[in-house]
Parts: structure tokens; sequence; C-alpha cells
């Protein structure tokens, strides 16, 4: 062990060795980073001789300069591997959580990427050359496209909720049906944010039933809101009975307590109107005269991850005076990116522009011709695959629209060699990872999520891995 550690190399003469400074010079890290890590990468080499987990006696000077010189390559090499990578979403789930739900517009991309590279009105207002409000770059959209009073913008719908119970009903009470007292991903409970908020949680009705009179029996001269929370990521079904928003107004409006209703996903789009679920959009919601709404903006709505609240001017202005505002501030990127994602609702043009509106209403013969081209470009290769093509059902995703499934082709593929695990696998280790779905011992792949130059990609990877 001795023998070894007498050969480890000084510093001075790493930083001599040629391939210190060509890694320098390839990877273009300064040379004095570079030495902070050759200390580290000798200490290591240094603990593992200690610690006889390596033990080669031939291991000279030579010999341990290369080593370190591997190790410092390897270390450099990782800085161009992005730990947030790109990935084709080939699952047909269109928002999908762990993916990043949904993927921006060009409008979107466009606005961000200008922003981003240039001073902007950010808080300036270049009528009066003075200082101007971040709230008023969205505003007017969401006013227009809503039919809302007023509208604000934070970090996500998590963070709306907090806000909304912080601003209108701490040290007060607001009443909630037991049946939405829910949780979604990402450890999310109605009833926690309501305790970090400081409103008291008053609980009414049973899990499968909630009535209006039930509301009406709870308010007390403490009620602050009443509040009703989307269901979001499941359903009740059997016996079961849910009070409307339009009975609870109405029980609001006689007690003079406001109303808010979480909707979750909230969309802009009418996809009822395509036979796609049952979802109401935000428009009816505030035709309904509730007095708060919030829903998240890289859900159904297809922007950057926001939570929007809209409603009435009262309550709106009093939330963006709590200083819990400023800590839940959206930045220049997401109201850049809101911008570009809220003029396509206000042009019309959300069916051709944005990527999630447009993914969930395909048509399942739009998914099938991509589905087409796939296989005929492998039919050309003589591969170890047997693809087949079935009907199947695609999901909207994000905790949305629980028991909506769109109707899908998918491409089923099976290997002669290799398992689907092990296909999917290889899949992910493509270099731009491709996700699929395996079920019943084959790999699915559902191209409603994959769009045109994707498709190229998938091609590639699969006639790659003959
Ligand atoms: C998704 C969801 C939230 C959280 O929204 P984020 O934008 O993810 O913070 C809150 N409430 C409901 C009902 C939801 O569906």
């Amino acid at each position: 062990m001795m023998n070894i550690l007498r050969h480890l190399p000084a510093i001075h003469q790493l930083k001599a060795h040629a391939r210190f400074s060509q890694i320098a010079l390839k990877l273009q890290i300064s040379e004095d980073v570079l030495t902070e890590w050759l200390h580290e990468q000798v200490d290591m080499i240094r603990n593992k001789i200690r610690n006889k987990e390596l033990t080669d006696e031939t291991l000279d000077r030579n010999k341990l300069m290369e080593l370190i010189m591997d190790e410092l390559e390897k270390k450099a090499l990782r800085l161009y591997e992005d730990n947030l990578q790109r990935v084709i979403n080939a699952t047909g789930v269109v928002l999908h959580t762990n993916l990043g739900r949904a993927r921006l517009s060009k409008q979107a991309i466009n606005q961000i990427t200008n922003i981003a590279s240039s001073y902007s009105t950010l808080e300036y207002n270049l009528s009066t050359g003075k200082r101007g409000s971040r709230h008023d770059i969205v505003e007017d959209y969401l006013k227009q496209i809503t039919g809302a009073e007023a509208a604000m913008v934070v970090n996500n719908n998590a963070a709306a909720v907090y806000l909304v119970l912080k601003a209108i009903a701490t040290d007060k009470e607001v009443i909630v049906s037991r049946g939405e007292l829910i949780e979604i991903g990402g450890s999310f409970r109605i009833s926690e944010v309501m305790e970090e908020s400081g409103a008291t949680l008053v609980e009414v009705g049973t899990t499968n039933k909630t009535y209006a009179s039930d509301f009406e029996k709870a308010i007390t001269e403490d009620t602050a809101l009443l509040m009703k929370v989307h269901k979001s990521n499941f359903s009740l079904v059997g016996f079961t009975k849910d009070v409307d928003t339009d009975d609870l107004v109405e029980i609001a409006r006689k007690q003079h307590i406001p109303i808010y209703e979480d909707l979750g996903s909230g969309t802009l789009f009418n996809f009822k109107n395509e036979q796609i679920g049952t979802e109401p959009t935000v428009q009816e919601k505030i035709k309904t005269g509730i007095d708060i709404i919030s829903f998240s903006g890289d859900k159904l709505l297809g922007g950057p991850q926001a939570g929007v609240i809209v409603g009435k001017k009262c309550f709106i202005d009093k939330m963006k005076k709590d200083q819990l505002a400023r800590v839940l501030r959206v930045d220049k990127f997401t109201l850049a990116g809101l911008e570009g994602t809220l003029k396509s609702y206000l042009k019309g043009q959300e069916k051709q522009e944005i990527p999630t509106v447009r993914d969930i209403i395909e048509p399942r013969e739009s998914v099938l011709e991509k589905a087409n081209v796939f296989i005929e470009k492998m039919r050309s290769s003589d591969t170890g695959f047997v693809f087949s093509i079935d009907l199947g059902k695609s999901k909207v995703g994000g905790g949305t629209m629980p028991d909506v499934e769109i109707d899908t082709y998918v491409v089923k593929v099976k290997h002669n060699q290799y398992t689907s695990a092990e296909l999917a696998e290889k899949l992910r280790y493509y270099k731009i990872p491709i996700i699929v779905r395996v079920k019943n011992e084959e790999v699915i792949l559902d191209f409603r999520t994959v769009h045109g130059d994707e498709l190229d990609v998938v091609i590639e990877a699969f006639l790659q891995m003959q």
C-alpha cells in the first residue's frame, strides 16, 4: 500500500501533464476550476489506496496520472450533460406531471426568448415613464377571456389556494364539503394548506353526500368563505351528492359571505364541445356569479407553471396587497409565457396554437397517420421487431379529467431478443430519451403526444437499435 501511495503525483506535476491543458481547452473550463477538481481527485485516489480499494501494485506514477486525468475528464464531461433534459413523451398522456405537464406554444416560447435576452417593461409604465406593476401584464387578457372583473397570477395553483385563504380567511372559518377534501400529487392537501394559512377548516357533509343545507347550517359569525374544490384526480361513483356552484352562490349571496372555487385545471377552452369530458370552463363558472376562482397555468390552459386567480375586484385587490403576494409572485419568464399563451385564446386560435388543446382534441385518425409513417419506415429495414397497430386510449393526465379516455391508435412493439422492460430502458437511454408505456410484455407507443420532428427522432432511435 505504501508503495502505491509513494507514486501519487503532486498537483504541480498533474498540471504540467499535457492532458490537463487539453481538457481545459477542449471543454472550455478554467484552469482554476480544474485545479480544484485535481485536488478532489487526488484525495479520492489517496483514500481508495488507504482503504485498500486500490491495491494494484503495478500502478506507477504514470499510470496514476492517467487514472487521475481519466477521472478529471469524466467529471468535466458530466458538465455537458444536463440534469433537466428534453424528452419525447410517447405515452399519450398529454399533461404528464413527471414530464413537465404542458409544453408551450411557439408564441409563448417566442415571447419568453424575446424577454429573456433584453430589458423589459416588467414594472415600467411607458406612458408615464414611471414605475408600473407586473400585475398589469396579463390582467386584461384574463379579464377579457374569462369575463371576470379582475385577475392576478402567482407561482402555481397551490400558491393561489394559499393566498386566497390567507388574504380572505385568516383567523376565520372556511366551510368545505368532506367529499372535496382532496390530496393531489406532490403532497398538496387542502386541509393542510388551510392550516398553514391560519384559516379554520369547517368540514360539512359526508364523504359521498353533501347538501346545500349542510353549508347553510354550518355558517356562523366567524365564517369568512365558502369553498368548493375540484376533485381533479378522482371521481365519486354510486350514491353521491355534490352541491353545485350555483346553489352555493345563492347561499353565499343570502348570507353575504364570499365563495371561492379551486378549479384545479380550469380550462378556458370548451372541451365539452369536442365531446371530451364534462369540465366546465372558467368563463361558465364566472357567469354563476362566483366571487373567486383559481386554477393552474400549466394544466389544461397549456401555459407555463402559474396559479391564476380571477374574480371580483374587491377580493383580488385585497390579495394583491397581501404581503404573501410578494412572496408568491411570478417572474418575467412566466408572465411572458402566459402572455404568449393567452393571446392565442383571445384570437380564438387555441385549437391551432396551444399544444395541450391540440393534442387532447387530435382525432385518432390523425394519430393513426403518424403511426403509419413510423411503421412504414420500420418495414424497410430488417430488424428483430414486431410491430402492430391497435385501437387504444390516451389520457389527459395532470390529475385532470380522470375519467376521460380519448380514443387513439397505438403501435405495439415486441422484440425477438429484448424484453419490453429492456426495450423501454434502451429508449430511455437514447440521446433524446423516449418515454413509453409498457403493458402486457409490450412496449406501447401513442403518437398523440409526439409531434412531427419528434417522430423522426423515434424512428431514428428504433433504426439504431437493430
Ligand atoms: C393541480 C391542482 C392544484 C395544484 O395546482 P399546481 O398548479 O400544481 O400548484 C390545486 N388544486 C387542485 C384541485 C388541483 O387539481
